[in-house]
């Protein structure tokens, strides 16, 4: 709710019956936050406790002061929705005030709220993939194989230029193999954009190869074309090139690929293009995921489209694709005895998966619209507040704003950004910090670092500052109308914070 909506809920304690009547049906919601003139929180008054007064022949001149007193039940600001939940369930409420240190109310979350979930980014079906689903069990191909399978493959590559794709189980799965397929051993380095997800680079894990992270840059959010060519050339001087570099496209953005890649090129070194979270976008004109050497996609739930799991692997190169392949059915060498020579896995995409993936990929296009007007109506809803940054677009990239993401401008903004990801839940919606950086996770203690610059580490301020909002394709209008006002008064409520601090 908004600071507007949220002060019509509040009446001072000396006002009368009647003008309490009055506020409340007004304002529609059933309840009333009636406060002590330093704002804290006396009580609040429903539809039912001013029927009762009515009943009681209380006259409307009453000041509510005078009514029977009615302690009410609270919710810390600090307290979780599991915390509100029990609440109303215990005290069989509709509405619980929320308070904070001092007693003052400063928010009210409504049951009703609670049951309608919004999530970050759930998946959305178009109107095609039940009938490639039902296509898949009426001919019996239900297995990792089939026309389906074939048929996403080509029909992803051709949507994303490049000449060849291997459907897998995901997109985990295609970046080790992809990491195999460059060559990838034990004891190599291998580079990777610090801000990502961890399926970037656990498969370097996989290979026993030990990862080098590289910062982000502020113009993209993407990996810094000036710390990567710092850990390049001091990987020269030590004569430890890196077998591949992992550059990451994040929240459907490509990075600088006209940077990054004569980089790569200058030193040798094959890029693997991480574009879990950019199919549909698009990078001076060309398709995010075909700039590496080997592009990998995922299809996981939470992507912008789905096969509920899945990923792709594409390259050029279809003597690479044929061993991904390969290697993603056990590796197994044309004998009808199965024949082994190498370690293979079990990692190719079901044909009953890749029907739901052709549907998918026919509303691509849409989906990349939808996200980006939901970009759209969250910046215009909140244009007037300074303190929020946008995650930028750079000129000549067309990202899907597969999240919308922003960071608090200002100091404390770990703080601040966590009173708001606090407000945000207690109201039942899931909104996220950007990525916790590789370089700050236990799992890659000591793994060696290469900022930005100098005591400027970009990718673990935006870590610190940065929400990624709910951005679903299918966000009704209703929906992003309540994370816009939850969303005002939870910036308002952090920036008060800062005040009090
Ligand atoms: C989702 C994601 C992956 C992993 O994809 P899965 O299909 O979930 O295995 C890898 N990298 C990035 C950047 C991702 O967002």
């Amino acid at each position: 709710m908004n600071a507007k909506d949220f002060s019509a809920l509040c009446v001072p304690v000396n006002c009368t019956v009647a003008e309490a009547l009055a506020t409340l049906n007004q304002n529609g919601r059933g309840v009333l936050l009636v406060l002590h003139p330093d704002g804290r929180l006396r009580r609040t008054l429903t539809d039912g406790d001013l029927r009762r007064a009515a009943l009681g022949h209380v006259a409307g001149a009453t000041a509510i002061g005078q009514l029977p007193e009615n302690p009410p039940v609270t919710l810390g600001e600090n307290a979780t929705l599991a915390n509100a939940l029990a609440l109303l369930d215990q005290y069989q409420i509709d509405h619980l005030p929320v308070v904070d240190v001092a007693g003052r109310a400063v928010d009210l979350v409504l049951r009703r709220e609670l049951s309608q979930r919004i999530w970050l980014s759930s998946p959305h079906l178009g109107e095609e993939e039940t009938a490639f689903v039902e296509d898949a069990f009426k001919t019996n191909w239900i297995a990792p194989l089939g026309p389906h399978v074939d048929g996403f493959e080509r029909e992803l590559a051709a949507r994303v230029g490049v000449g060849h794709a291997a459907a897998v189980s995901s997109g985990t799965a295609a970046i080790h193999l992809g990491l195999l397929l460059l060559g990838v051993e034990a004891g190599d380095a291998v580079f990777c954009s610090s801000l990502t997800f961890v399926g970037s680079c656990n498969p370097i894990l996989y290979c026993g190869a030990r990862p080098v992270f590289i910062d982000a840059e502020p113009a993209s959010w993407n990996m810094s074309p000036v710390a990567l060519e710092r850990a390049l050339e001091h990987a020269r001087r030590e004569n430890r090139l890196p077998r591949c570099v992992i550059i990451v496209n994040l929240y459907g953005q490509s990075a600088d690929m006209d940077a990054l890649l004569p980089l790569c090129e200058r030193y040798g070194v094959p890029v693997l293009e991480d574009a879990a979270e950019s199919l549909g976008a698009a990078y001076q004109g060309r398709a995010s995921g075909s700039f590496g050497r080997i592009g990998v996609f995922s299809f996981n739930g939470n992507k912008i489209i789905t096969t509920s799991g899945g990923g792709m692997l594409v390259a050029d190169d279809e003597a690479l694709v044929i061993r991904a392949r390969k290697l993603s059915t056990q590796a197994r060498e044309p004998a009808a005895h199965y024949e082994h020579v190498e370690t293979g896995f079990n990692y190719r995409m079901s044909n009953v998966l890749a029907g739901i993936g052709r549907g998918q990929l026919r509303v691509l296009e849409q989906r990349v619209e939808q996200r980006r007007r939901v970009f759209g109506i969250y910046r215009d809803a909140l244009a007037d507040f300074g303190q929020v940054q946008w995650m930028p677009e750079p000129e000549g990239s067309r990202s899907t704003r597969w999240l919308t993401c922003f960071t608090l401008e200002g100091a404390r903004a770990a703080q601040r950004r966590d009173r708001v990801l606090r407000s945000l839940e207690r109201h039942s919606i899931e909104a996220r910090p950007v990525w916790k950086p590789m370089h700050q996770q236990p799992l890659f203690r000591g793994a060696p670092y290469f900022a930005h610059a100098d005591g400027n580490d970009v990718s673990a301020r935006l870590f610190e500052a940065g929400i990624c909002l709910p951005s679903g394709s299918n966000l009704t209008d209703a929906q992003l109308e309540r994370v816009v006002d939850h969303l005002r008064r939870a910036l308002l409520l952090a920036e008060d914070g800062r005040a009090a601090a």
